[in-house]
């Protein structure tokens, strides 16, 4: 893992108080997505008095945007399907091979030994998960749960934590921004928080950061991905990184922060992440000249940086028919007007704004590299379909960052690590505002498994350090 040296965005101010009106808790969690939520249920179940602070007028954060599922190992869905010999081990290494190696060990090993009782824990709150059986990637067993009726993970999450955090008497505080941690004697002792009424400050011993990632911090992502300039986040627009800030003003290591999770195909319209299964099937990217500019099977980084240098820092993702009707949720893409069907090529070229004998010629040289298995515009040697079976489908695409995967150094009992590794006394973290558990890469579900299972781990850490060891 790489320390990261205080990038200058970071910097930025979020605010001095000037009066307060002082209060006190037990625990302060900040950021009330699945790991704030989490930490705050878990920390109340231990007899803590929490106070949850929210910055937006409602729970949800990036958790809120998440369709697919999350990760757990070694359960009773497992077993029931017949799937064998999975284990906290099995998944640890895949989350370390995706993570391209840099992930820290001991907080993945946490992370997969917690994955089924955290996944327990959501059932008995009525989250109603069932096991996609379907692997997603190159997972060594199906390990993904969704929602059972079909409908998007993080909604459904955010449903059931927030009905316990509340059921358990955690005080939610919304239009809450934390802005800087008090400390004294080196140790948490409170936090200041501003509303649209004013500010003032919370007395308490330990606290929470559970504030989520920094897409949305554009000077930021800038810095730390000189190549990358341009790109827009997917999903929640208040990642704004105010966990970095807030940390690193206290001391706190700062890691991997430019390991960000990017997706090349993020739809113009409606900032929706387009499968990127779609181009390793055959999928091309043309400009708005009706060119191709790239190797489209290429790292995403790079196919990115390609996309950011067309006008309009945008592309058109061109599918066909051979593609489109091997996966019928694609349909979805069609109804939702993020893709357009396209009857003939001159119909693909109106979707694209282009010349039409310019798509004809380019379509017509892809053919011909199909045909003799070589690619001498782009070396793409993976060439699935020819293209040639209209209709076609147009998607207008461009990247985005889909989650930040460093942050604050913590260790596996989701303390805050300042300089030489040694705690911070009082603070904690969880979620996507940590580094170490995804590595450079974050497989399919591991960002959910991550924020409610160091969420939890925060929550029975913190209370125990200010006394509260259960009920
Ligand atoms: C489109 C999309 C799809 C995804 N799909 C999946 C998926 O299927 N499976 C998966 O595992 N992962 C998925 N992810 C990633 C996953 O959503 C995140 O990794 C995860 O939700 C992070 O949870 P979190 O609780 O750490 O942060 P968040 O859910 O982002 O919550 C952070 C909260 O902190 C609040 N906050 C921030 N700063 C302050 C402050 N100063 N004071 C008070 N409050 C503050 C924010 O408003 C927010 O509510 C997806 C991400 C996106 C964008």
């Amino acid at each position: 893992m790489k320390e990261t040296v205080f990038a200058a965005a970071l910097a930025l101010s979020l605010g001095s108080p000037s009066a307060f009106a002082a209060e006190t808790a037990d625990v302060v969690v900040v950021g009330a997505g699945a790991a704030g939520l989490s930490a705050s249920i878990g920390a109340a179940a231990r007899g803590a008095k929490v106070i949850l602070l929210e910055k937006t007028t409602d729970a949800g954060g990036n958790t809120a945007f998440a369709k697919l599922g999350l990760n757990a190992a070694a359960t009773p869905d497992q077993a029931a399907a017949r799937i064998t010999g999975d284990s906290p081990t099995l998944f640890a290494a895949d989350t370390i091979r995706y993570g391209h190696q840099i992930n820290d060990a001991a907080l993945v090993r946490a992370m997969t030994v917690t994955s089924a009782p955290a996944l327990a824990w959501l059932e008995t709150l009525g989250a109603k998960l069932c096991l996609r059986i379907t692997p997603v990637g190159s997972e060594e067993r199906p390990r993904l749960m969704a929602p059972c009726d079909g409908t998007a993970v993080g909604p459904r999450l955010i449903q059931v934590l927030k009905a316990k955090a509340l059921q358990s008497q955690v005080d939610l505080r919304t239009q809450a921004r934390a802005t800087k941690l008090i400390l004294a004697d080196q140790k948490v002792s409170g936090i200041e928080v501003q509303t649209p009424k004013g500010r003032y400050q919370i007395k308490a011993k330990a606290v929470v950061l559970a504030t989520g990632g920094f897409a949305a911090y554009s000077a930021l992502v800038n810095q730390v991905h000189p190549s990358l300039k341009g790109i827009a986040p997917v999903g929640f627009r208040g990642a704004t990184g105010d966990g970095l800030v807030i940390a690193r003003a206290a001391g706190a290591s700062l890691l991997d922060l430019d390991q960000l999770e990017i997706r090349p195909t993020v739809s113009v319209k409606g900032n929706v992440p387009i499968e990127e299964a779609l181009r390793a099937r055959g999928g091309i990217l043309l400009n708005k000249s009706g060119k191709r500019f790239t190797d489209e099977t290429g790292i995403r980084d790079i196919v990115s940086q390609d996309i950011l240098k067309q006008s309009g820092h945008s592309a058109y993702l061109v599918i066909d028919s051979e593609i489109f009707d091997a996966d019928k949720a694609l349909q979805t893409y069609v109804d939702q007007g993020l893709m357009k069907r396209c009857g003939t090529v001159a119909a693909v070229a109106k979707a694209i704004g282009a010349n039409s004998a310019a798509v004809k010629s380019t379509l017509n040289r892809y053919y011909r590299a199909y045909d003799r298995k070589f690619d001498q515009d782009f070396a793409r040697y993976e060439m699935r379909v020819r293209l040639d079976q209209g209709p076609w489908y147009v998607a207008a695409v461009k990247p985005g960052v889909l989650a930040t995967l460093g942050g604050i150094k913590i260790n596996d009992r989701a303390e805050v690590l300042g300089s030489g590794d040694t705690p911070i006394p009082g603070l904690y973290a969880a979620g996507e505002v940590t580094a170490g558990v995804q590595g450079g890469n974050m497989m399919p579900g591991n960002g959910l498994t991550d924020a409610v299972t160091f969420g939890l781990i925060a929550g029975a850490k913190s209370a125990a350090y200010v006394g509260k060891t259960g009920l």
